[in-house]
């Protein structure tokens, strides 16, 4: 009779029956914090600015709209089934939480290819090797090979005054032979690793390796900075295996909306959180005008770049921690092609091309493989870039995604059909891609909204150390409803701390 167990298993204990808890915000933490207090018979309202859930976890589909900041709105034209995710696009096998979520939800995810030795870096402008699309796997091939040489040659010299053993010696040469691929002299020459220029076939065709590039050049041209080199093989995050969700990463939302959509109220947005003695007053505006709504409890899962704007009665360094919040500027742009000639014509499936313009990547997609049409990613960039980009009219953002683009992919020009652009940090109920805190900021400002202020808590991705991600608002809503829960199972008498 046992129930089964969860494979990221959450079993508070309460009984929630007559206590109202008003959530603020329906994108993935404000819909998982409802969606654990119902299962313990707290009484939730969720109050949602925007027409749709889901909040930064957006899939652009034909009818998405948004309307940024001086900006017109803007309605995506894309072709039925056609899609991009304007916010999250892949899922880290590590993020448990997230993957039990899709999991508990009946969300399917299918493998994202994130790293792709055959797409390119392309630095524009900079170098013998500017404007030039070279494969990844022939950058990275010879920096392994260059760095080995050199590390050998050092080691063997005995230039290189290390606690080793003569055997560790031994071992440290052997590694560097194979992970440098360096021939029986020790040094660096091309290989099949890198690819090729005619590719192995039948009869007498063997297949012609490519040359190697100089290591002064892939330097000079600044393949190598580390603003684009190896940013998505190394990062923590971005290592393989990663998944998304199948048709769309908003299907996560959209999967949280059918078991709490009843307790939705869209297109209510919050003008004022006033703690009151007994609980809290919220003061919202919907199509009918000003409304008010009252609580035992209020969680507010608004951006913090947001809820800045908003009248509250906080204390003074709640009220500082949430003025002083600092967000990312993103942007992206959904491009769709007539024809997937990165697959047809360039062999690339999924993965990411790094330049070093104001593109900053070029995400390929992972979905619907060798079928007709495509959305690529044109742009995925951030900071001064994001800004630059995001300043540009709608019009002037493709022109900017379309001329950069076909410097790599020439076919652009021929076989664009449409696009969608999305500006975080211009966008009105979002206004930043994520919360971005220095250990200076998290001592000063982030701790002080860890404590509730009074009735009110404070949840979402920015109330968590894994920012920028979904996992973030899934294990704040968990965080937020054992708090919650303990504090009103106290009040009842019936206290019994779970943790989480
Ligand atoms: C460009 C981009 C790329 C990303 N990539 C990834 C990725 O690859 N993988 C990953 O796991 N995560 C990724 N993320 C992060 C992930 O999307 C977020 O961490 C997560 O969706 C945040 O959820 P949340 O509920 O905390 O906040 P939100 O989704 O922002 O929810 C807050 C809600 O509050 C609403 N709201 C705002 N103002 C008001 C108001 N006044 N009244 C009422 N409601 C209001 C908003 O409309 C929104 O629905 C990405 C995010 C962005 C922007």
């Amino acid at each position: 009779m046992l129930k089964a167990a969860p494979s990221y298993a959450f079993n508070p204990q309460g009984d929630g029956k007559g206590k109202k808890v008003l959530i603020l915000g329906g994108g993935l933490c404000g819909m998982t914090t409802a969606y654990e207090l119902t299962k313990l018979g707290y009484s939730c309202t969720i109050l949602e600015a925007r027409d749709r859930v889901g909040g930064r976890c957006w899939s652009v589909r034909k009818g998405s709209h948004n309307t940024e900041t001086g900006l017109p709105k803007q309605t995506a034209q894309l072709d039925d089934g056609q899609y991009f995710n304007a916010g999250p696009s892949r899922i880290p096998h590590h993020h448990e939480l997230t993957l039990h979520y899709c999991k508990e939800l009946g969300v399917p995810l299918q493998i994202y290819n994130n790293v792709n030795e055959g797409a390119y870096y392309f630095s524009e402008g900079k170098g013998p090797l500017s404007n030039q699309k070279i494969k990844v796997r022939e950058v990275h091939n010879d920096m392994r090979g260059y760095m080995s040489e050199l590390l050998h040659k050092s080691i063997s010299q005995d230039k290189l005054d290390l606690a080793l053993s003569k055997d560790d010696i031994e071992k440290v040469l052997e590694y560097l032979r194979a992970e440098g691929g360096l021939d029986i002299d020790n040094l660096y020459k091309a290989s099949a690793r890198r690819g090729y220029t005619v590719a192995p076939s039948t009869g007498n065709q063997a297949g012609k390796v490519a040359e190697a590039h100089r290591l002064a050049d892939l330097i000079s041209s600044g393949l190598t900075d580390p603003d684009f080199y190896n940013v998505a093989e190394y990062t923590y995050e971005l290592q393989m295996t990663m998944f998304q969700a199948v048709g769309g990463m908003d299907k996560i939302a959209t999967a949280l909306e059918k078991k709490v959509g009843t307790l939705i109220k869209k297109g209510a947005e919050v003008t004022s959180i006033i703690n009151t003695d007994a609980g809290v007053k919220v003061s919202y505006t919907d199509t009918t005008g000003k409304q008010e709504a009252s609580a035992d409890i209020c969680i507010c899962t608004i951006p913090l770049t947001v809820l800045s704007n908003l009248n509250h009665n906080f204390s003074s360094d709640v009220s500082r921690a949430i003025d002083y919040a600092s967000y990312i500027a993103t942007g992206k742009i959904g491009l769709q092609f007539k024809r997937r000639f990165w697959e047809e014509d360039e062999q690339i499936y999924g993965g990411i091309t790094h330049t070093n313009n104001d593109l900053t990547q070029i995400f390929y997609p992972s979905n619907d493989y060798q079928s007709n049409k495509g959305v690529l990613l044109g742009y995925y960039n951030f900071n001064d870039k994001a800004i630059k980009t995001g300043n540009l009219s709608l019009i002037d953002r493709e022109k900017l995604a379309l001329e950069k683009g076909a410097l790599i992919h020439p076919q652009y020009l021929k076989e664009f059909e449409k696009s969608f652009s999305v500006s975080w940090h211009k966008t009105p109920c979002s206004l930043g891609g994520w919360a971005l805190y220095t250990s200076e900021t998290r001592e000063s400002m982030y701790k002080a909204l860890l404590k509730p202020d009074k009735q009110v808590y404070f949840a979402g991705e920015h109330m968590t150390y894994l920012n920028a991600w979904m996992a973030g608002a899934f294990e704040s809503a968990r965080s937020v409803v054992t708090e919650v829960n303990n504090r009103l199972s106290e009040q009842r008498g019936e206290y019994k701390k779970v943790d989480k």
